[in-house]
């Protein structure tokens, strides 16, 4: 009793010393005698600290009880349970105490919670969260003080719609004592939302109680937001970049038809006027006026010969042969004219029939096709001033086999003059049209061994249908 000399105490103090030294030896002994113990340790707490006050240890069969009161520390005994006796006030029973390495496997434990790597938090079924290391906090951005409270509970942190899979890991937890990792939120203490990964493991014998090992996925999620946000950003360049490639090579197609139709056109009209003036000259010249018509015969065969070239080249060069799932080129297509559509006040209404089969063919080519037909409608539907400006486009399956796509149109419709012309090159009803977009949409087609064909729509409306046969080896 070291400190019994040092204070030299009174003989009052040195009787209640004597007293509460007999008293704790009989306490120890009884202690560890009940729990059929090696070592048993009285630790009391004194102002904040916790301190050794009595060690009993029994060897040989006799019992010593030694009185000390060093610190507690963690080579002394198993920090961690203290802590948890301290904070739950309930007796924990351990059945391997005796176990030599127990110790060190605690110490290797505490490394792993302190180095704060992961979020590691201690759970019981009755909602509480009992310790926590660091990282966890962190994660939750709650305080220790928040923890020791006993604010934290691990069901509050969670947002209802994870709560499923909550109780089913919890089930998991019941029956096999661990818990597979899988993703969930919490709630911060600020309110926002933190995306984790979390795996569980109960305590030993113990299946209400256990750890949770928690990590947070925020920067792995943002990676991944910003993956699928340069892929969706690439998707859209290429789509932008076929667009105007398919815009270009239809302005290009225009000019060079324009220049090579202008020239022949231009001496048509030079001759016309020829022909006009020795036909008014006193007397007329027939002679002259003969000349001059059968120049215009001439050049008005040469700008058909030059329309047959141009739909020659179009049917010649060999389409590719891409395996095409039709509704996919139809929505990309709406996609690329989302701008037309939205500027025009048009609804478009999709019907895509399912198990279509898949066709063969030149995407560019027709998507082409396509991209002309909504145009249509849409230039067409921007006329209508009263009632509602719809296209539909509706796909199913062709006869015998093959793909039907129909666009359906609200707008003013075709005259039954126009039914007849509609798919003659140069003909057009605008004033910056060039006429050639049906007549070359037909040609793809029927390179492609299908048929386009325009019909009037009920009530009103204009209804343009093309064919498609199917991918010969899945043909029916
Ligand atoms: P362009 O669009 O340059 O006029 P097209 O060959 O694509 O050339 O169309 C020819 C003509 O067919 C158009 O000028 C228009 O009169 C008529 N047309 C095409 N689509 C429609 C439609 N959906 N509704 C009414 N008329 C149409």
């Amino acid at each position: 009793m070291t400190d019994a000399r040092i204070r030299r105490p009174s003989l009052i103090n040195l009787r209640r010393e004597i007293i509460e030294g007999k008293l704790i030896d009989t306490l120890m002994r009884t202690a560890i005698e009940y729990a059929d113990a090696a070592r048993g340790l009285l630790i009391l707490a004194r102002n904040d600290e916790y301190r050794v006050e009595a060690e009993v240890t029994t060897s040989d069969d006799t019992v010593t009880v030694g009185q000390r009161q060093p610190s507690v520390t963690a080579a002394g005994l198993p920090e961690s349970i203290l802590r948890y006796v301290m904070r739950t006030k309930e007796s924990v029973l351990l059945h391997d105490v005796a176990d030599g390495n127990l110790q060190e496997r605690e110490a290797r434990i505490r490394r792993l919670v302190d180095s704060n790597i992961i979020g590691i938090f201690v759970w019981d079924l009755d909602d509480r969260i009992s310790d926590a290391n660091e990282a966890f906090l962190r994660i939750v951005g709650y305080s220790r003080e928040d923890l020791v409270s006993g604010r934290l509970r691990w069901r509050d942190l969670t947002p209802t719609e994870w709560r499923d899979a909550d109780d089913r890991r919890v089930a998991e937890l019941e029956a096999t004592g661990t818990a597979q990792p899988y993703e969930k939120e919490y709630f911060l203490k600020s309110g926002a939302r933190v995306p984790v990964l979390v795996g569980a493991a109960t305590f030993g014998g113990r299946h209400d109680q256990g750890m949770a090992f928690v990590v947070d996925l925020t920067e792995r999620k943002r990676a991944e937001e910003e993956i699928r946000e340069s892929e969706r950003r690439y998707n859209e360049v290429q789509m932008e970049l076929a667009h105007v490639n398919r815009v270009t090579t239809m302005g290009e197609l225009s000019a060079s038809i324009a220049h090579e139709v202008m020239q022949p056109i231009a001496a048509t009209v030079n001759n016309a006027k020829a022909a006009l003036n020795w036909l008014n000259a006193q007397p007329p010249n027939l002679e002259e006026a003969r000349e001059a018509l059968g120049e215009i015969v001439k050049e008005g065969n040469r700008t058909t010969d030059v329309i047959g070239r141009i739909r020659a080249l179009i049917k010649k060069a060999p389409p590719r042969k891409d395996a095409l799932e039709i509704n996919g080129a139809i929505l990309e297509c709406i996609a690329l004219t989302r701008g037309e559509i939205v500027k025009n006040g048009v609804s478009v209404q999709t019907q895509l029939a399912e198990g279509l089969p898949l066709i063969q063919g030149d995407r560019v080519q027709l998507q082409q096709v396509i991209l002309n037909l909504i145009i249509n409608a849409v230039e067409a539907l921007s006329s209508v001033r009263e009632g509602a400006r719809e296209l539909v486009i509706t796909t199913g399956k062709g006869k015998p086999d093959g793909v039907l796509v129909v666009v359906r149109d609200s707008g003013p419709g075709l005259s039954s003059a126009g039914l007849d012309r509609i798919f003659e090159a140069f003909y057009t009803t605008k004033p910056g049209g060039l006429g050639m977009g049906l007549s070359i949409c037909r040609t793809i087609i029927e390179a492609h061994g299908g048929r386009l064909w325009a019909t009037a729509a009920q009530p009103q409306g204009a209804t343009f249908q093309f064919t498609l046969p199917a991918q010969s080896n899945q043909a029916a």
